[in-house]
């Protein structure tokens, strides 16, 4: 496989929750009107045989990009994950044209409700303490808007992209490579972002003597499901001495509910009918009542897991995403924070392409990285108060029962937990 002599390129992998900006993809970048020194015709890219190269598109400069992705559409689809979106991600959502479709289904959402055995519930109203509303949109609507867009932008998406790998990372030429039915193909780049989740090619790209990584495990996972039903109008995290319960939301007909489950749990164990009960069971009786149950639509168990990579910078690669970084999902920010590390990608990749100054690139790591540890620490926070440890002490189980009770007490408390939940304003 010959590498070509190019001009500016950009290899991006679409994060499928990604938005906008960069759907993603090994790119090639087009120099812009606006782009400095030699517009090389060559950098025009024409496909040739053994390479794929697409575009994607940048607020304020056309950005080629290719997009690699390892399933197929369908597969990348069914996927049903994150429903909760910060007042960031929304506005995000809207500026870069994609906030039709969520505005009109989505379910807006001003604060979370905690029930505690034995204790007043009360409702944690967001929208008081910060002025901020966020939105109930499932993860599988935002990634279905952006294929869409992604196909109006006349952007290309290599399904089924298999073996992709990431060369000369550290060079002024980086290039990925994929094989495609049989053929093996060749993207050069002059930047490539891996947004492949946890499990992609991009982080195991960097060096271990470079890579430092930060993990914490915790000893339960989430049993989840999600009905075609009519949830409750907010959030609710129970917390009771059977296990973890919440009941969320994807739509205003779409229920996500959660338990707390050990590692060992079998979804055969866990016949529909088990579930309802179980989860009535954590919660009080007012609010088990009002459950509307119905047949699930998916049923999955989640692992629950922190973990942060750094840095999200490696030469030419830039992680974003569960590449970087994992959270338990108690805090709903996993999601939100793959959106606002490729805001940031974003802006940094616009300003280098239209200035060739690479202040936010030079920056993107530790930038981005502010950010996720923020998320990472509270929905750490999050879980150790709404979770009960096997192995914990009488200790406690009392030292939590009081950070509870400071918490309703508290005003202060509140607001502060309200300003984390609805996410920090992203950096200038
Ligand atoms: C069960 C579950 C529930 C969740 N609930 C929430 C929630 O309520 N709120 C929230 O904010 N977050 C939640 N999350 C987390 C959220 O879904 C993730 O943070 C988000 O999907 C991260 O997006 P990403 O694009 O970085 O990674 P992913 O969504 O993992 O996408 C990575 C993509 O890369 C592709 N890929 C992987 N390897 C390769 C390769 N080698 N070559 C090419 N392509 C590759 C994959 O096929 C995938 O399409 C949940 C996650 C799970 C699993």
């Amino acid at each position: 496989m010959r590498r070509r002599g190019c001009g500016s390129k950009i290899g991006i992998r679409l994060p499928t929750a990604a938005i906008g900006p960069c759907l993603g993809g090994g790119a090639l970048l087009r120099r812009s009107d606006s782009g400095n020194g030699d517009a090389n015709p060559s950098s025009d890219y024409r496909r040739r045989p053994g390479r794929a190269a697409s575009v994607a598109y940048a607020p304020s400069q056309r950005i080629d990009s290719i997009v690699l992705e390892r399933q197929n559409r369908a597969h990348v689809l069914q996927r049903i994950r994150a429903g909760v979106l910060e007042a960031g991600t929304v506005d995000l959502l809207r500026v870069v044209g994609l906030g039709e479709r969520m505005d009109r289904e989505g379910h807006p959402h001003n604060g979370s409700a905690i029930a505690w055995e034995g204790r007043p519930r009360f409702f944690i109203d967001t929208k008081k303490f910060t002025g901020k509303s966020m939105m109930a949109y499932g993860q599988t609507a935002i990634t279905e808007d952006l294929y869409a867009a992604r196909d109006a932008a006349g952007g290309e998406i290599i399904d089924e992209a298999r073996n992709v790998a990431l060369h000369d990372l550290t060079s002024t030429r980086p290039y990925v490579t994929y094989e495609k039915k049989g053929q093996t193909h060749c993207v050069d780049c002059d930047y490539v972002a891996g947004c492949d989740g946890f499990h992609g090619v991009s982080r195991q790209s960097i060096p271990a003597s470079v890579l430092r990584t930060y993990e914490k495990g915790y000893p339960f996972g989430w049993l989840g499901i999600m009905s075609e039903t009519p949830p409750f109008p907010d959030l609710c995290y129970c917390y009771h001495s059977r296990g973890f319960a919440l009941a969320s939301m994807r739509s205003p007909m779409l229920s996500r509910y959660y338990i707390q489950c050990d590692l060992d749990t079998r979804l055969e164990d866990w016949p529909d009918e088990r579930f309802w009960q179980e989860f009535k069971a954590r919660c009080p009786k007012d609010m088990a009542d009002k459950v509307v149950t119905g047949p699930s639509i998916e049923k999955s168990i989640a692992p629950l897991r922190s973990f942060v990579a750094e840095p999200m910078r490696y030469g030419r690669l830039l992680l974003a995403g569960d590449a970087a970084h994992i959270v338990p999902p108690t805090g709903a920010k996993g999601l939100n924070l793959a959106v606002s590390d490729v805001f940031y990608l974003s802006r940094a990749l616009d300003e280098t392409y239209k200035t060739g100054k690479t202040h936010y690139l030079d920056c993107y790591s530790d930038m981005a990285l502010r950010r996720v540890w923020g998320a990472a620490r509270m929905s750490w926070w999050l879980t150790m108060l709404l979770h009960r440890f096997p192995d914990e002490t009488p200790f406690d189980q009392r030292a939590r029962e009081n950070q509870f009770d400071y918490l309703h007490a508290s005003e202060h408390a509140q607001a502060s937990l309200a300003e984390q939940y609805v996410g920090v304003p992203f950096e200038a």
